[in-house]
């Protein structure tokens, strides 16, 4: 039987290295084994919502320094034994009955007289730069967007936290973060017609949405706007919340990782790309670190 714990995460505080003692190693498929240990720093791709890659990295046991090639989550159910990781995750955060973890994936077969032993872990400190840009920057565009296309709604609908109405929520079918640039994913389709949003005349002025939403995102970049990750705990699920200081302000519930201050990014810039067979529009952002 394993002993996995809901492992302490420091990501979130933008830490990238840490101490932490190995509880398991297990089979992972495709040649690959899954470290899972007590603390990490890594920052696991959410099998919900997989928006943000797993961070890479190295694991240093003993005299033995050895890649992490992803980063994932993984469940164990202490009633039966009942492992599953990273795409077989299907428990939701809040499931009492399994314990979430973070699996460092590997490609060197793990020697079994690791679990106990302390490791040493280091994120791809580069990769995790680009990755957090990207990801605060998806986060801006969606507010820069909805406060740009505001005026397109007739009705009512729920509000962003600055007091725009959601575009973003009413549309968002996938959001994707890379090195650097993050493409979100909208349908443009007859439920959001109903809601009241008017997306033909959004298609026939985009040009004008996408400059206005590209101004606010030069402004929010040029103040420097502190960017915090608040949390209850540094336990793995616990709730935590995104906090940008623009004016009004931007905060929304977020798992992923950050930047700290919108100076560190050099700019974010938005373009569109509408496919008229899907009834869906991209919104691709360039976010790239200084
Ligand atoms: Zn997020």
């Amino acid at each position: 039987m394993h002993e996995i714990t809901e492992t302490r995460i420091s990501y979130h505080r933008g830490e990238t290295a840490a101490e932490a003692r190995i509880e398991a190693v297990l089979a992972a498929g495709s040649g690959r084994w899954a470290v899972v240990t007590d603390a990490t720093p890594f920052h696991p791709v959410d099998a919900a919502w997989p928006d943000q890659p797993g961070d890479h990295g190295n694991l240093t046991v003993g005299d033995q320094v050895i890649p992490v090639v992803d980063t994932q989550i993984v469940t164990f159910r202490p009633a039966d034994g009942a492992v599953s990781i990273g795409p077989e995750v299907t428990a939701r955060r809040g499931d009492t009955e399994h314990v979430f973890a973070v699996a460092h994936l590997i490609v060197k077969h793990p020697d079994e007289s690791w679990v106990g032993r302390t490791a040493q872990l280091t994120v791809d400190d580069h990769r995790r730069r680009w990755l957090s840009a990207a990801h605060t920057g998806c986060h801006l565009v969606a507010y820069a967007f909805n406060e740009a296309t505001d005026e397109l709604w007739s009705k009512e609908t729920s509000r962003d936290s600055r007091g725009s109405r959601n575009f973003d929520a009413a549309a968002l079918i996938d959001s994707r973060h890379d090195l650097g640039s993050s493409v979100d994913r909208y349908r443009l389709g007859k439920s959001l017609r109903r809601k009241g949003f008017d997306h033909a005349r959004m298609l026939a002025g985009l040009d004008t949405y996408l400059a206005r939403a590209n101004d606010l995102l030069a402004s929010w970049v040029a103040a420097d706007a502190p960017v915090h990750l608040t949390g209850s705990s540094d336990s793995f699920t616990a709730e935590r919340v995104w906090r940008c200081e623009i004016s009004p302000v931007a905060t929304m519930p977020c798992g992923g990782t950050h930047v700290s201050s919108l100076g560190q990014l050099r700019s974010i810039e938005i373009r569109a790309e509408y496919l008229e067979s899907e009834k869906e529009m991209h919104l691709v952002a360039a976010s790239q670190p200084r």
